[in-house]
């Protein structure tokens, strides 16, 4: 089976300005996760997916969480063939500043062949390739070649906080042979891929804090440590002059890259200073000797997120300020554990602490590397699927991104799991302007409808 069944195909072209109005809708409505004031929308827009479901034949509910509800469908008319969980997420990034964006966020506007507005490809639009794959099924056949499960979160870009009580609280709605999600891109327009690798995540604030209040840098000056001094100190450490985290320890867990894999890098069409001129630098950085798709893929990173302290408003001020704090995170990979990551970075915070100030830290973030395998038979099932969808075999892909999400489902549903995504790296997610290219919105709905024959037949 390499082609999609013309009917499926016929009926998702015929179906095409159908589903931009459908998306468009879903854009509407303002669904942001992080602003308490969009709590309506964001459940007005669950409400929207659960009877789209419903209205193509699926059985179809809100379920509840301690956060907001997930939308779920099914349709298990297919006993013995497998059960397959997708996953997406109705939620969007809150879109300031708002005054950058050309057409309304929350109006789909088709400009040049893409849908722009908010969610359009993160992720309601990537949803709506399932949903509208799973229509054709039922329309031109009457019927599902696999049974399927569709979860459909509402907090997913703001951590997935209840989404772990959510996979306890409804097991049966969980079970599943195999997991599909699709919230991530490929590699560039003409290079389909699969994702067989996401990032873990964890977090710190570190707090340097010195004397009780800010003193008079000419008094006290020459006798008290200050605190940003103290700070900066402490962030320099952190990595050694080739790139290379410097914290004891960081790296336990960490596969060393295969050198199939390497050879595989150097086969994508990546020009480093185009790369690093679109995003504004005069040259990338990071650990010696390894290539950037290596270092964004399969390396860990320490990153400063923030750093403030003293004073900070006009003319100048001449103190020993207070105190001082910078937010660090990690993306992490292979084996490495979120615990003793955490734990790694705060004694060595701790120890190289100069004398003369106290230090606080407070961690948090408990997300897993997933590394799933690209010889599943899912996995190559998906990527014939997307060959049939894009015309062209896909190659294997990481991304350096977390998706908790994932890291739940092989963690605790122990799922093999298919990451097929087919947003594009120029896509602006979780910035102005985010947009989703119709051929790769309509290409991914073939894709989708093929992948479930391909299942089917595992
Ligand atoms: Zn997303």
């Amino acid at each position: 089976m390499n082609s999609i069944d013309p009917s499926l195909a016929a009926y998702c072209d015929a179906q095409r300005d159908a589903h931009i109005d459908e998306l468009k809708e879903w854009i509407a409505i303002p669904s942001i996760s992080a602003d308490p004031e969009h709590r309506g929308d964001v459940r007005a827009c669950c409400g929207r997916l659960v009877a789209r479901m419903a209205e193509i034949g699926m059985m179809a509910s809100v379920l509840e969480t301690d956060g907001n509800p997930l939308a779920y469908g099914e349709w298990l008319g297919a006993p013995g063939k497998p059960t397959v969980l997708i996953y997406g997420h109705y939620d969007v990034q809150p879109v300031d500043p708002v005054e950058l964006w050309k057409s309304p966020p929350f109006e789909g506007t088709v400009r040049d062949g893409k849908i722009y507005g908010r969610g359009s490809v993160d992720d309601k639009g990537q949803v709506l390739m399932h949903l509208a794959a799973i229509d054709a099924h039922l329309r031109t056949r009457g019927a599902l070649p696999v049974n399927v499960k569709v979860v459909i979160e509402g907090e997913e870009e703001i951590g997935s906080p209840n989404f772990e009580a959510a996979l306890a609280r409804y097991k049966d709605e969980f079970a599943a042979d195999i997991a599909v999600i699709s919230d991530t891109a490929v590699f560039a327009e003409d290079v389909p891929s699969l994702t067989t690798s996401i990032r873990g995540l964890v977090h710190w604030e570190v707090t340097v804090s010195g004397p009780t209040n800010d003193l008079h840098s000419g008094y006290f000056g020459g006798i008290v440590r200050n605190p940003i001094e103290a700070l900066a100190q402490i962030v320099a450490s952190l990595k050694d002059a080739d790139g290379r985290v410097a914290v004891p320890g960081f790296y336990d867990g960490v596969p060393e890259i295969e050198p199939e894999a390497v050879a595989e890098l150097r086969e994508l069409p990546f020009d480093e200073a185009r790369e690093a001129g679109g995003l504004g630098v005069p040259a990338f950085a990071g650990e010696r000797g390894r290539l950037p798709l290596e270092r964004m893929w399969f390396r860990p990173t320490l990153e400063c997120n923030g750093i403030w302290g003293g004073y900070q408003g006009p003319g100048s001020k001449t103190i020993i300020p207070s105190w001082a704090k910078v937010k660090l995170s990690a993306r992490l990979v292979g084996a490495q554990d979120p615990a003793r990551v955490k734990r790694a970075v705060e004694e060595h915070v701790r120890a190289v602490a100069p004398a003369g100030v106290r230090v606080e830290i407070h961690s948090d973030g408990d997300v897993r590397a997933v590394v799933t395998s690209r010889t599943h038979p899912a996995v190559a099932a998906a990527a014939r699927a997307m060959q049939a969808g894009f015309g062209k075999a896909p190659v294997f892909i990481g991304t350096g991104g977390t998706i908790g999400p994932v890291a739940s489902f092989d963690r605790i549903l122990k799922l093999p799991q298919v990451l097929i995504g087919v947003g594009l790296p120029d896509d602006q997610i979780h910035a102005p302007n985010e947009k989703f290219n119709l051929s790769q919105l309509f290409g991914g709905i073939k894709t989708m409808a093929h992948l479930y024959d391909e299942l089917a037949a595992l």
